[in-house]
């Protein structure tokens, strides 16, 4: 249960089980979901970045430059059946990436040439070994089980929920671990957030349309098939799962909105253990604290205190039966897809099927592959970057990373709307930005893992405990600023607000994003704008909030803020206007939502500007023109294209309404329409006239 409010602003939402909808039919007898256990991959290919194949040249790119650029694409790629989105560049590279991982786990699982790829093989093999687990059916999780079903009274569930989470495992209830302080972030101090429920948001159990009572339905029918298969009589589970989401909603109900949780104000409640204490008295924290093994403290931060406040009064009115029943699906929910065929049917079913309109699941080899990078990831990425990652690469990102950061300062210096004063605090935060590039320089020692090849759940829990282990251990510690938040083969990218750092995985540092062999012009519309992104988050309406030590701390003059804001507002307003799914019988259009993508709308806006403006630096240094043409496209064209086909993507509609709930990133259409509008530059390297879509009248600009 680790603390996730801290999570760094990413490139992208990283992958999720269930994000989807899909009518609801309730299908009675269903055949055996056929998992792809045998096959293994080939090699796929490279994506090219710059390909004039995946363009629609029917279409004009002053009216829709996304189309354009991605229109045949689009139409040649539709969503494999194994995935709930196609993109052309996030996930053939991660396609890619996982093949050359998967090899590695595959020569290490059969023949071990040191302790760490003994462990990682073994905990490879442990998933790839269906037969084992098939054998084991809920095994894996009766003693957990065992446990809860001895829970006497209310008052023993700190006691039981800590021992559980010495065992490896839990999840419900909340979030606890340790956190950096957001008004001091040298200190890490302990942290209380909402938690507890099981679907992606809290909307799903409030929203009260059609299609969002259809899904609870259908979440209720999934735990009472889940009971059963483990062993309840039809009636007894029909009551458990009666109970689960009851208790689940009223946890959503007291949970803090998206929206809300962007706010740093929002979610910074300093507490003494006491007072704490007294906001739920019917949970004893000094139970829970000195048992879970976490060092001594004496304030926290209460991150969502009004969820607490509902979880206080849920404690109080809920019967024991109730708890129990709750914690038995916790548990067995968490391990569900890890067990026996029939569970992971089940739970395909519904969180991938049902909620993530995705036909069938992922090759077993891509299962697994994923399950060792999530639990051992700094094991595994120790051989993968050896192999994926030169030496050269790194020394070309840090002369772009240098450019970018020219080119901000100039772009800052520039404003016509900011202050002197201001300015200043800009460009020294700018300046204290630092840059993590490729994989950590020293390596999480995962030594304490101990991994049995022939225990999957097991080596779950085993990874689950070291994590929460390592996390609790930071307390009161001096911060390591070497820390990764991502695995090396990750494609993907983040700014992260308390350490003021930007991060990029090797995964990501690669084609299309990064290629040696292309112009500049490709290169800085690719990974140029995706540096320019990361750097932009630490001053966009949340990171501008922290200084550059990481607190928050505001260093704006007052007038400053409110032009800021001015800003921010024009483009929260302009992105809420982008539909993402349209109208259809009786369901409404879904639009972007302004307030939920604006640091991500900020950051893609200012990553575009400031990358061109270091593009015509580069092209300046070496007396090249933006107006030179290769291939019969001139280089500011190849930036907006190179930069457009990135974006590439197909979403069901499902996932794109979907998302507009939970992802605080716009859909690739408009991470490329929104960003070319709001920067003239576009306009003229297509010849485009005022007034026409991509060319509007009036246009936002922050940075
Ligand atoms: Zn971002």
């Amino acid at each position: 249960m680790h603390c996730l409010r801290n999570v760094p602003v990413l490139l992208i939402l990283a992958a999720t089980t269930a994000l989807a909808q899909t009518p609801v039919t309730p299908a009675p007898a269903q055949p055996p979901i056929s998992q792809d256990v045998t096959s293994k991959p080939t090699p796929p290919p490279v994506t090219r970045s710059f390909d004039v194949s995946a363009m629609d040249t029917t279409v004009d790119p002053c009216v829709d430059f996304y189309q354009y650029s991605c229109g045949n694409w689009m139409k040649n790629n539709p969503i494999p059946a194994d995935q709930s989105r196609w993109s052309r560049s996030f996930s053939q590279v991660l396609l890619r990436n996982q093949y050359l991982l998967w090899k590695d786990l595959e020569s290490a699982a059969s023949a071990p040439k040191s302790s760490l790829e003994k462990q990682y093989g073994d905990f490879y093999a442990s998933c790839m070994d269906t037969a084992t687990i098939e054998k084991l059916g809920i095994e894996p999780i009766h003693g957990a089980w065992k446990q809860i079903a001895t829970l006497k009274s209310i008052q023993d569930i700190p006691a039981l929920l800590s021992s559980l989470e010495n065992r490896g495992v839990s999840d419900g209830f909340f979030q606890f671990g340790v956190s950096q302080d957001q008004k001091d972030s040298s200190q890490q101090i302990a942290e209380a957030d909402q938690g507890g429920i099981s679907l992606p948001d809290r909307d799903y159990y409030i929203d009260e349309s059609p299609h969002f009572a259809e899904i609870r339905a259908a979440y209720v029918e999934h735990m009472k098939k889940m009971f059963i298969l483990a062993g309840d009589s039809p009636d007894q589970a029909a009551k458990e799962a009666a109970w689960v989401m009851e208790i689940e909603t009223a946890m959503a109900k007291a949970s803090m909105a998206r929206v809300d949780r962007r706010v740093p104000e929002k979610v910074y409640h300093i507490y003494t253990v006491d007072d704490f204490q007294k906001l739920t008295p019917e949970f004893d924290w000094k139970i829970y604290f000195s048992t879970i093994g976490i060092g001594r403290f004496d304030t926290l931060n209460v991150v969502a205190p009004d969820f607490f406040k509902g979880l206080n009064a849920l404690l109080a009115s809920e019967p024991l039966d109730a708890w129990k029943s709750y914690l038995r699906w916790q548990v067995l929910h968490s391990d569900g897809s890890n067990l026996s065929s029939a569970f992971f049917d089940e739970d395909f079913r519904f969180f991938s099927q049902t909620l993530g309109g995705q036909k069938i699941p992922q090759p077993r080899w891509r299962q697994c592959t994923r399950a060792t990078d999530v639990a051992l990831g700094e094991a595994v990425g120790q051989d993968w970057v050896k192999e994926n990652f030169p030496p050269a690469a790194k020394a070309s990102m840090d002369k772009l990373v240098a450019a970018l950061e020219k080119a901000l300062a100039d772009d800052m210096r520039e404003l016509p709307w900011m202050s002197d004063d201001t300015k200043k605090a800009a460009a020294e935060k700018l300046a204290m930005i630092r840059n993590k590039i490729g994989y950590p320089e020293k390596w999480r020692d995962y030594s304490s893992v101990k991994v049995n090849r022939s225990a999957f759940v097991a080596n779950q829990e085993q990874v689950a405990l070291y994590k929460r282990n390592y996390n609790f251990a930071k307390l009161g510690k001096p911060v390591d600023e070497r820390e990764w938040g991502m695995t090396p083969p990750t494609v993907n990218a983040y700014y992260n607000s308390a350490f003021n750092d930007i991060n990029f995985p090797a995964g990501i540092l690669q084609a299309p994003f990064f290629d040696f062999t292309i112009d500049p012009a490709v290169n800085f519309g690719g990974i140029g704008v995706v540096i320019g992104h990361e750097m932009t988050h630490g001053f966009d309406d949340h990171g501008s909030q922290f200084d550059g030590k990481g607190n928050l701390r505001e260093w704006w003059t007052p007038a400053d803020r409110k032009a800021f804001t001015e800003r921010t507002d024009c483009e929260a307003d302009e992105y809420s206007g982008f539909q993402a799914a349209p109208a259809h019988g009786d369901t409404p259009a879904a639009y972007v939502n302004g307030r939920l993508t604006l640091g991500e709308n900020t950051a893609d806006n200012g990553g575009l500007r400031i990358a061109w403006q270091a593009l015509l630096d580069a092209l300046a240094e070496e007396h090249k023109s933006i107006d030179d043409k290769i291939d019969g496209f001139t280089e500011a064209q190849r930036y907006f294209i190179g930069f457009a086909q990135v974006w590439c993507e197909n979403r069901s509609e499902a996932i794109a309404r979907q998302f507009v709930l939970i992802d605080p990133h716009s859909p690739g259409r408009w991470r490329v329409n929104g960003a070319v509008q709001n920067f003239d530059e576009f306009g003229k390297a297509f010849g485009c006239k005022k007034g026409q879509p991509m060319t509007p009248e009036n246009s936002c600009r922050v940075w």
